[in-house]
């Protein structure tokens, strides 16, 4: 396994495997950038098939992690951890613990959080050894925790600035959506597009997931493999990255890509891919920020509701000011995303080298 010449290598500051074999514990912290603040992304707990592939995992989603939180204005770099989950049964408790101690010991150069595969019990387990991790509800001010329905909220403001871009209103009531992963965020996703009016079809591998939409929300159950081509006005990808690829675009019917899973492109030309098929992506990291707002506010002292909900109801403003740019300037909007990120990081290193100076 290489790091330097690794797919999704980005001039990361560090990358830190660790390796807790009485715990159960494998994995890696990538911290991308910390320009703007410690680096600040959730932890991934996942089987993956290599030690590569969670390295590429990790790489990119740490990337992800500082372009979101420079994008969403907040003081934080960007970093990532992933777990690898193993074949066999694990104590999660003292795993977590462990993980947690790992934490520690970069002294708050990467704070950590949820992502798939983790929970608020597990981020408690965490917390037991380092300060270092957001997303517990707290008893004082804002109260934080699960991200999940805030992460929801913040792709539902995206999605209705990109059907504005594209069909000139963001009513999305009579609109079909296409929601592919039904967990923590896709269900709330749901919940708020059906109460829109918006007609859903629902494909999850989780059937309990699944049956949970089609009974509480009406949803129309579609099969794994059809999902992306479903006859829907929108697709939301809320399940796992890279499910816009040169095999998947030509087959979607949908005319704006809009949902919560993170690298949702497979490469970067999958964004050229999309515009030339005059569908209107919104940039993943851009619209799924309501779960970093809402753990960040958690470790700010002041932080209200009303004033976190503001914040990820900005979210569709800055969709829009994204694409109207994208368009006049026939970027694809994932670029023009990057390109607005990297200028404010970059602006952030030239500040802090001039005040080393
Ligand atoms: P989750 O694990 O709760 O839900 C993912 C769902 O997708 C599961 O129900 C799973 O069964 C389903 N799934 C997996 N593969 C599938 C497939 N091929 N087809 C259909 N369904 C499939 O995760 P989550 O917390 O809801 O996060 C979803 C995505 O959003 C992830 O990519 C995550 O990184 C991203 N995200 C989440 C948050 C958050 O606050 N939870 C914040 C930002 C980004």
């Amino acid at each position: 396994m290489s790091i330097f010449s690794q797919p999704g290598f980005d001039n990361h500051e560090a990358v830190h495997a660790f390796n807790h074999p009485e715990a159960g514990l494998q994995g890696i912290i990538a911290i991308h950038s910390t320009a703007l603040g410690p680096a600040f992304g959730g932890c991934r707990f996942w089987t993956y098939a290599n030690d590569s592939d969670a390295l590429t995992d990790a790489l990119r989603l740490s990337q992800g992690m500082s372009y979101k939180n420079a994008l969403a204005e907040l003081p934080y770099g960007g970093g990532k951890a992933v777990i690898m989950r193993g074949n066999g049964a694990v104590d999660v408790t003292a795993l977590f613990e462990a993980y947690g101690r790992v934490v520690e010991t970069l002294g708050g150069r990467y704070i950590t959080a949820e992502d798939v595969g983790t929970s608020v019990e597990n981020m408690r387990s965490v917390a037991k050894f380092t300060s270092y991790v957001s997303g517990i509800p707290k008893k004082d001010g804002y109260k934080g925790g699960d991200p999940s329905p805030v992460t929801a909220l913040g792709v539902f403001e995206g999605m209705k600035a990109a059907a504005r871009h594209q069909f000139g209103t963001d009513d999305l009531a009579g609109m079909t959506v296409a929601v592919q992963g039904i967990g923590h965020v896709g269900y709330h996703l749901c919940s708020l597009l059906h109460e829109a009016g918006a007609e859903l079809l629902v494909s999850d591998i989780n059937t309990d997931n699944e049956d949970r939409a089609i009974s509480e929300f009406s949803a129309k159950p579609v099969t794994s493999d059809k999902i992306l081509s479903a006859a829907a006005d929108i697709f939301a990808p809320c399940a796992l990255g890279g499910v816009l690829n040169v095999q998947t675009i030509p087959t979607l019917k949908a005319k704006v890509v809009a949902g919560a899973a993170n690298n949702q492109l497979a490469t970067k030309i999958d964004g050229q891919l999309l515009s030339a098929a005059g569908i209107t992506y919104a940039p993943d990291y851009v619209i799924n920020a309501g779960g970093i707002i809402s753990v960040a506010a958690e470790r700010t002292s002041g932080a209200t509701k009303e004033g976190v909900l503001g914040a990820v109801k900005r979210i569709g403003k800055r969709t829009g000011k994204i694409l109207s740019r994208a368009s006049q300037s026939k970027t694809p909007p994932s670029e023009m995303a990057d390109q607005m990120a990297r200028e404010i990081i970059a602006k952030a290193k030239t500040t802090t080298a001039k005040q080393a100076a």
